[in-house]
């Protein structure tokens, strides 16, 4: 039976660079999502920009421009940065858009019908000067634990994190003023309401998520779960679908995290299928989230909430794929250090198949990761032309030089058939269970299994024995795993596998199960597949 996939990437904020960490952290969804539409299953991937919120208003402020021309200009270089790499979201988006905006505000409706939406009064820091409420981040005073000067909800001086109230001398970061205290109301979320129906949730799921997950997410639900302000009073987002709030917005948490719902909502309508049957909940739909480990809570705490106060049946996340960090070196990257290698700069140095690869062999499932030119090129080197490319070639460029490009007919070796019949059951388990270091490492081990048998079957000897059965039986086995590395790897490379395909004139879309090359084919055009980086 083909299974209902859903695959939601972690939505980056438009406020920087796309670099190696999101890489990292995002590309196993995409390996996923190609493995499962080679699989025959019907895959959702859906991701988009994160594009409202303080930090974009705050920096539109200090350079002169509109919110909407930041949130922009990075979803332009997001679509790019994601595009040189050949991610294959279904669809890629951002939560400027109107079709994420109108979701969102019917979302809201629902949630306030069921009764998780209450409107709260409190009293709020103001500028008398700039005329409006401040944010968090729009505060300045002194830390209530040292006195060093601090900004927000949290000192950088002695590391404590507060309530922005709890700063003394307040101050507004824009126009310098002193604040004051005056009346508010915001639109809240219950979310201590959920606090037993998520433990049973974690309870339920959480064998199936690695540890980084488990532990923030008993780490959150152990804490106690406090409701949180669903609005705030800020001009750049989304409208709040209530009166009385047309002076404020949603607040990102509870917008951006929607975004897989209102997205899956598009390719589904798009496909002209139901999205409320397509995410029902059932052992036919598998939903994969995939995200660094900054971001845990908000995939198997609040948004598992959201779904709930919605009370729609739909499946709450089942595969948490929480990656560790990368680093340069020993070094831990960072925007203050300046040393995070954009995605854009890697892609104009490497073929996109090179990154992927050592970005999956390499991932950080479970450990920091580090990453280096000297470690990227030894792998490309070593494995994508020492193992991979060199099999191809060596096979098809003595077919080429000695037979015209014509493939001998013969047996394949029944080992051989039997390795790959297991090579799909075994590396399609590991990728499903998101382990895809484990599955690059299996694919690794079947490259060099077929280089072993090409060099204990020497077909450059037996090509001079009389009698050619040897030959064209090592020959025909050889091509056979050669067509079916394009299906094994084509999860991860995507340029190289293609190539093979069209070489042995296979069919365009890679599939996930053993396949012949046909009779009497006669190899054409030969590309090499990588070439060695100095
Ligand atoms: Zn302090
Ligand atoms: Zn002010």
């Amino acid at each position: 039976m083909n299974r209902k996939i859903l695959i939601g990437g972690a939505w980056p904020y438009a406020n920087y660079s796309l670099h190696v960490g999101h890489l990292a952290a995002l590309l196993p969804g995409d390996v996923l999502a190609r493995y499962f539409r080679q699989n025959g299953d019907e895959v959702v991937y859906v991701s988009g920009t994160d594009s409202h919120g303080t930090p974009i208003t705050q920096r539109a402020k200090k350079e002169g421009v509109d919110p909407s021309e930041i949130a922009h200009k990075y979803h332009e270089e997001f679509v790019r940065s994601f595009g040189s790499l050949n991610f294959s979201y279904d669809m890629y988006t951002a939560t400027y858009t109107d079709e994420h905006k109108k979701r969102v505000q019917d979302m809201l409706v629902r949630m306030k019908e069921n009764g998780y939406l209450y409107d709260k009064e409190k009293q709020q820091d103001y500028c008398e000067t700039c005329g409006k409420f401040l944010a968090d981040r729009e505060i300045t005073g002194l830390c209530p634990v040292c006195g060093a000067p601090a900004k927000g909800d949290q000192c950088d001086a002695c590391l404590s994190s507060f309530d922005p109230s709890e700063l003394k001398d307040k101050h507004c970061i824009t126009c310098g003023n002193a604040t004051v205290l005056r009346p508010n109301h915001e639109m809240v979320f219950a979310l201590s309401k959920f606090q037993n129906k998520l433990e049973k949730y974690y309870q339920d799921n959480h064998k199936q998520w690695r540890t980084n997950a488990i532990n923030e997410t008993k780490k959150y639900l152990e804490q106690g779960l406090p409701d949180r302000d669903a609005t705030r009073s800020l001009e750049w987002g989304i409208e709040v679908p209530f009166e009385g709030y047309e002076d404020k917005r949603v607040y990102v948490w509870i917008e951006a995290v929607m975004g897989y719902l209102t997205t899956a909502m598009r390719v589904c309508e798009e496909r002209g299928e139901s999205f409320d049957q397509f995410m029902q909940d059932g052992d036919d739909l598998i939903s994969y989230y995939v995200h660094g480990k900054d971001n845990i809570p908000f995939h198997t705490v609040i948004y598992p909430a959201i779904i709930m106060s919605l009370e729609n049946g739909w499946q709450l996340p089942k595969m948490i794929v929480s990656s560790e960090y990368v680093k340069l070196g020993e070094d831990k990257m960072s925007k203050s250090k300046g040393n995070l290698v954009p995605i854009l700069q890697l892609a104009e140095q490497f073929e996109a198949d090179s990154v992927r690869f050592f970005f999956t062999m390499n991932n950080p499932e479970r450990r920091d990761i580090s990453y280096s030119e000297e470690e990227l090129i030894a792998a490309h080197n070593k494995f994508l032309c020492g193992a991979f490319g060199n099999f191809v070639n060596r096979n098809v460029s003595f077919l080429k030089k000695k037979f015209k490009g014509v493939v001998p007919s013969g047996v394949v070796a029944p080992e051989m058939v039997e390795q790959t019949q297991r090579a799909y059951a075994e590396i399609g388990a590991k990728i499903e269970a998101g382990e895809l270091r484990a599955a690059v490492e299996q694919m690794i081990g079947y490259i060099q299994d077929a280089n072993k048998f090409y060099d204990t079957q020497a077909p450059w000897t037996q090509v001079k024995q009389e009698d050619q059965t040897d030959f064209n039986n090592t020959t025909a086995t050889c091509m056979y795993l050669i067509a079916n590395m394009s299906n094994l790897l084509a999860p991860v490379l995507t340029e190289g596998t293609a190539k093979i395909r069209t070489m042995l004139e296979l069919d365009e879309t890679p599939c996930w199960k053993p396949i012949n090359i046909k009779d009497g084919l006669v190899l054409g055009d030969c590309p090499i597949l990588y070439t060695k980086i100095q």
